[in-house]
């Protein structure tokens, strides 16, 4: 088949310190930052993604058109296909996984749940049965989530705090995919690292997320509902840019100890870790609006509405200590400019002349 032909022909992703990279989810928000900053610094990086249509298809397009300038190889495909998978393992010999590919989105779970349970548990395991058996094994990292912590009251949130209360069921497939990734390394020895992301925002961003959809409603003079909050609880997120979010998941590939027999990658026992990669300073999503308001220059026609009960949790707040202990994360910007970086982008990318359009 074409990625094939082109990853024999080229022979391989070219690596200059030993690394080489699956990154699944790569046409995605995280998943197109994280390629670029892998081949940026040299790793061979190849990415797999099935371009599905949660969100609008032509901005996956342009990603991967983005990446392909970048020398990052593009293969259309299913994590769920196994043959697939092994045969892209074999002819590439990842060192590497990093696993971002998932049916995110909280709200959508309520219309089908059937993909959370294909993409983020039935995907999970069919990507670990082919890492188990490649010999030597990949370290993989992976994407969970802030929403483990569920319900959860006491705030900052760590890693040892409980995640037994879910409130979505997104938030289930991720704790269910820590479940998943603790048996893989205690029956396989895989080596696997889970990163819970705290709201991840900035250009090339989701459009199903708040920050995004404000923007693209209020340049549209539409009406935007504000969830402010519910049971005396203010609604607010720990909003973190994505160049912090990509230095992190960069610090845990670098950290991940497992052997795998080629260069550049330390040797060790095989290691079952999760960090949190937030920002430490949650914001109210009110606070979210007067910002976007100031960078559109546009006074939002807003409604605020008590939390509905549709899966959102009513905070979050990161404690980041082990993660800026064990892999010297340290996120750097605030709301403020990284909106300011969005918004930029926004503006560009869906300039009015253009083809593309944000509906
Ligand atoms: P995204 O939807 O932009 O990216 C996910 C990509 O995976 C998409 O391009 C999609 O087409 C692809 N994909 C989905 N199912 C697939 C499958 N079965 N096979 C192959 N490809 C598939 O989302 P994102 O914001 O980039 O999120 C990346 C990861 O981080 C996800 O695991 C998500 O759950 C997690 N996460 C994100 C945030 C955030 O705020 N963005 C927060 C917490 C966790």
């Amino acid at each position: 088949s074409d990625w094939k032909y082109q990853i024999l022909n080229s022979g391989r992703p070219k690596s200059r310190n030993g690394f080489r990279v699956l990154v699944t989810g790569a046409a995605g928000f995280v998943g197109m930052h994280v390629s670029t900053a892998l081949r940026q610094r040299g790793d061979g990086v190849v990415g797999l993604d099935n371009f599905n249509g949660y969100y609008e298809k032509s901005l996956k397009r342009a990603r991967e058109n983005l990446l392909k300038s970048k020398g990052v190889f593009i293969v259309e495909g299913d994590i769920n296909d196994g043959v697939l998978l092994t045969n892209l393992f074999k002819l590439v010999k990842f060192t590497h996984v990093m696993h971002l590919a998932a049916q995110a989105g909280v709200r959508y779970a309520m219309k089908n749940p059937a993909s959370y349970v294909h993409s983020n548990i039935g995907g999970f395991v069919s990507l670990l049965e082919v890492c188990k058996s490649m010999n030597p094994q990949p370290a993989i990292v992976w994407a969970s989530s802030s929403s483990v912590y569920g319900l959860n009251k006491k705030v900052p949130f760590s890693e040892m705090d409980r995640t037994d209360n879910p409130s979505s069921l997104y938030a289930a497939t991720k704790k269910a995919g820590e479940a998943i990734a603790h048996t893989y390394n205690h029956i396989h020895g895989l080596s696997i690292t889970g990163l819970r992301f705290f709201t991840v925002y900035g250009p090339w961003g989701r459009p199903d997320m708040a920050y995004f959809f404000f923007t693209r409603d209020m340049l549209k003079g539409k009406q935007v509902s504000v969830f402010e909050g519910r049971n005396g609880f203010t609604v607010s997120r720990d909003f973190t840019y994505i160049d912090d979010i990509v230095k992190g998941c960069l610090g845990a590939l670098d950290t991940a100890t497992k052997s795998t027999g080629s260069g550049g990658v330390k040797k060790g026992p095989a290691q079952l870790r999760i960090y949190n990669l937030g920002n430490t300073s949650p914001v109210p999503v009110s606070k979210l609006v007067n910002i976007l308001e100031k960078l559109l220059k546009v006074k939002a026609n807003k409604v605020v509405l008590p939390m509905p009960a549709n899966g959102d949790v009513l905070f979050t707040h990161a404690n980041i200590s082990l993660a800026s202990r064990e892999l010297g994360y340290k996120p750097t910007t605030d709301l403020q400019s990284g909106l300011k970086k969005f918004v930029a982008w926004y503006l560009d990318y869906y300039k009015p002349s253009g083809k593309k359009s944000s509906a």
